[in-house]
């Protein structure tokens, strides 16, 4: 049992033509006008496809198609249509029609489910032009409330509840007060290990977690000349001792330890000045809660030694924390077996990008299934994808529904 691979890529085309930019990618902001045509295209074709339509009161959608015994929870598939301003035509909106191949296929073969099947998709996943991200299956979860959300504001001053109410995408559902039975979300890798490793299909575990800091290191600024190295404050030197312990700890929990600086400051950054103050930021992740706390531990640790060794001030604050997450194993081993099923190459790919499915995990067994894309690269017009690996993300996402909805 296989889906239509021409019918998916045509979809997706034909989505991508709204918002389309010039350099062959598409900028879909949330909540705009152009994401009320995506959304009245993509409700356009559940109808087509004989499913039901309920919007809830963040405006995300699910489109349901029924099962034979319709008390049990749907089995949901789904991800977002909304994209950054310079996206590509893929990130979330294969996810989203996906399901609806899914669901083609399905009517085609007059295949019946026991659970009903439904395909979701979350408002503002992308958070950029609202915040937070995955602002709706974010509020669908109870992270934080529909007050909130309906008070973030664009750079206009214009608000998610009054844009929501003027795309007619305000919908009646208490957003949560939706059952579901089990969650799957195929979506781009949007880094380079597939393509990397030549492989087709990645079988998510989790999704890493991350620990983000501002450290700020005060020393004395003075000449570079008359000062003997022995007599320095030197703020720079000791944060670069502080750095290196950085990418120290995370190759020391391989084999998903990171770690990074990425922004550094230094005052008053001048040639012939022993630098006074340097603020940098650390980024620490792991997909293991455990050993992302051991990292945190080991790191203000060093931090101590540091401090008492240089006798300069040190201050470190932990600015962002997100638990790992894992996906349930069930989940995980349905789209094991349906890759193997399918006789997919195959290999496990961690994600470290944040997706709909991290809250919907909250609610019900989630999985998801990563498809290579071009260069890794997303989250930029250029990003592309092969239409075969579309279509096997797809064929497998097919598959491990059918294992959770049961065919009658
Ligand atoms: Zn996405």
């Amino acid at each position: 049992m296989k889906i239509n691979g021409d019918r998916l890529w045509a979809s997706l085309m034909e989505l991508a033509k709204i918002g389309a930019t010039e350099k062959g990618g598409v900028k879909r902001l949330a909540l705009t006008d152009l994401d009320k045509q995506g959304r009245d295209l993509v409700v356009g074709w559940g109808k087509e496809a004989g499913m039901s339509i309920t919007i809830d009161q963040i405006g995300n959608v699910f489109m349901r198609r029924d099962g034979t015994n319709n008390a049990l929870p749907p089995v949901m598939t789904g991800s977002h249509i909304d994209t950054q301003p310079t996206g590509g035509k893929f990130d979330g909106n294969y996810g989203v029609l996906a399901g609806l191949e899914v669901v083609r296929t399905l009517n085609d073969l007059k295949i019946k489910t026991e659970a009903p099947i439904e395909v979701a998709f979350w408002t503002n996943e992308e958070g950029s032009r609202f915040v937070p991200v995955m602002m709706g299956s974010g509020v669908f979860c109870g992270a934080f409330s529909l007050e909130t959300a309906y008070a973030a504001k664009d750079v206009d001053g214009k608000t998610v509840g009054d844009e929501l109410e003027r795309i007619g995408y305000k919908g009646p559902q208490v957003p949560g007060d939706h059952p579901i039975g089990a969650y799957f979300e195929t979506h781009i890798e949007q880094g380079p290990v597939l393509e990397d490793a030549d492989k087709v299909i990645g079988v998510v575990p989790a999704v890493m977690g991350l620990s983000w800091y501002d450290c700020v290191v005060t020393g004395m600024e003075a000449h570079a000349g008359p000062t003997p190295m022995g007599l320095r404050k030197d703020a720079l030197q000791v944060s670069t001792r502080i750095m290196q312990e950085v990418v120290a700890i995370a190759n020391r929990y391989p084999p998903y330890g990171r770690g990074t600086v990425g922004m550094v400051q230094v005052f008053p950054n001048s040639r012939n000045v022993i630098p006074g103050e340097v603020k940098f930021s650390i980024d620490l992740r792991n997909v293991n809660d455990e050993l992302l706390n051991t990292m945190h531990e080991e790191m203000l640790a060093f931090i101590d030694k540091t401090r008492s060794e240089s006798g300069l001030k040190i201050s470190i604050e932990r600015v962002s924390y997100y638990p790992p997450c894992p996906f349930h194993p069930e989940c995980v081993d349905a789209v094991r077996s349906a890759t193997a099923k399918l006789g997919y190459s195959t290999m496990d790919v961690v994600s470290g990008a944040g997706h709909d499915a991290i809250y919907a995990a909250r609610l019900a067994p989630a999985g998801m299934i990563f498809v290579p894309c071009k260069d890794g690269i997303s989250h930029n017009e250029i990003e592309d994808a092969k239409a075969e690996h579309l279509e096997a993300g797809c064929n497998v996402l097919l598959h491990a529904m059918l294992e959770r909805a049961r065919v009658v």
